[in-house]
């Protein structure tokens, strides 16, 4: 199963990353305008088509196609869907417009960040012409059609080009990665703070204006419907707050990136009550004790 309805117009539709379920979902807004929310890795595309079929919708149907930010887990497989969806225009914040329209540098950073093994499991995101790309500044409203509107926020911190979506008068946020990971079997929220522009302070103020919206549920993309939306907030941000902290001292006394991924890997386990992660949250951890660091080299050199 592709797809699972959570409202009355949105389908959570599971990319199946790495053939795994839980970890990196895309939304789908269903009615006259229909809007994907998030695409997954190039390399999974093929599942948001299956889930799109389940759903009853064509993707020549598909209005709008919302990459919250250009990480390949959320917009790698967008030039690759907009080929079967011609009628559909891309939304998304303008400091991500250029990587979208030619993601060489980008794909060469994932390259250089997780290696060449990974970066092949994600696969290579296709340019989008820059002519089907509308971009998004502090704020926007989208009409999704059947009298459904969304304001689509700018949400930087886990990454400067990051936006938000509230479907208005619902109580329903579309979060993107400004709030924590919870995989389903896991439990324990980890930070989502990756290199190279993980921003605290930037990301304390995004959640601030997040929760000013007092959303009723939030649909995460890592993973899931979260109705429980101040715990969330309040352990995004102590819990990124936490790990900042941690990084801070280990790496002072000189720790390395492994060692210091190990140690949060073990306090993870601990916590969640296992005897071992899947691969795919040790690589977030570490991604994330990466993010940290890079954050604390240039917060010192400032
Ligand atoms: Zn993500």
């Amino acid at each position: 199963m592709f797809a699972r309805k959570v409202s009355e117009r949105v389908y959570l539709l599971d990319t199946y990353a790495f053939g795994s379920a839980g970890v990196v979902g895309a939304y789908l807004i269903k009615g006259p305008k229909p809007a994907l929310v998030d695409c997954g890795y190039a390399s999974s595309y093929k599942n948001v088509l299956a889930g799109l079929a389940e759903v009853g919708v064509m993707p020549t149907d598909v209005k709008y196609v919302v990459p919250t930010h250009v990480h390949l887990d959320h917009a790698g497989a967008a030039g690759r869907l907009l080929k079967e969806m011609p009628n559909a225009q891309v939304i998304a914040h303008e400091r991500s417009v250029k990587h979208l329209v030619d993601p060489t540098r980008l794909l060469e950073s994932v390259t250089q960040v997780f290696g060449e093994a990974l970066a092949s499991l994600y696969g290579a995101p296709e340019p989008i012409p820059a002519e089907r790309i509308t971009a998004v500044g502090e704020e926007m409203s989208l009409d999704l059609g059947g009298g459904l509107t969304a304001t689509i926020i700018h949400t930087p911190g886990h990454a400067p080009h990051q936006i938000s979506m509230i479907l208005d008068g619902t109580g329903t946020m579309l979060t993107a990665d400004a709030v924590g990971v919870v995989y389903p079997w896991l439990k324990v929220m980890l930070p989502t703070t990756p290199p190279p522009s993980f921003n605290p302070t930037e990301m304390i103020a995004s959640l601030r204006t997040l929760r000013q919206t007092t959303p009723v549920e939030l649909l995460v993309p890592h993973f899931g419907v979260q109705e429980d939306t101040e715990w969330y907030f309040d352990n995004t941000e102590e819990r990124m707050t936490d790990w900042v902290e941690k990084v801070r001292k280990m790496s002072k006394k000189g720790m390395t990136l492994d060692a210091i991924s190990e140690v949060l890997e073990k306090e993870v386990t601990l916590e969640a009550g296992l005897q071992d992660l899947e691969i795919y949250a040790k690589v977030l951890i570490k991604t994330s004790v990466m993010g940290i660091m890079r954050y604390l080299e240039k917060s010192q050199g400032s």
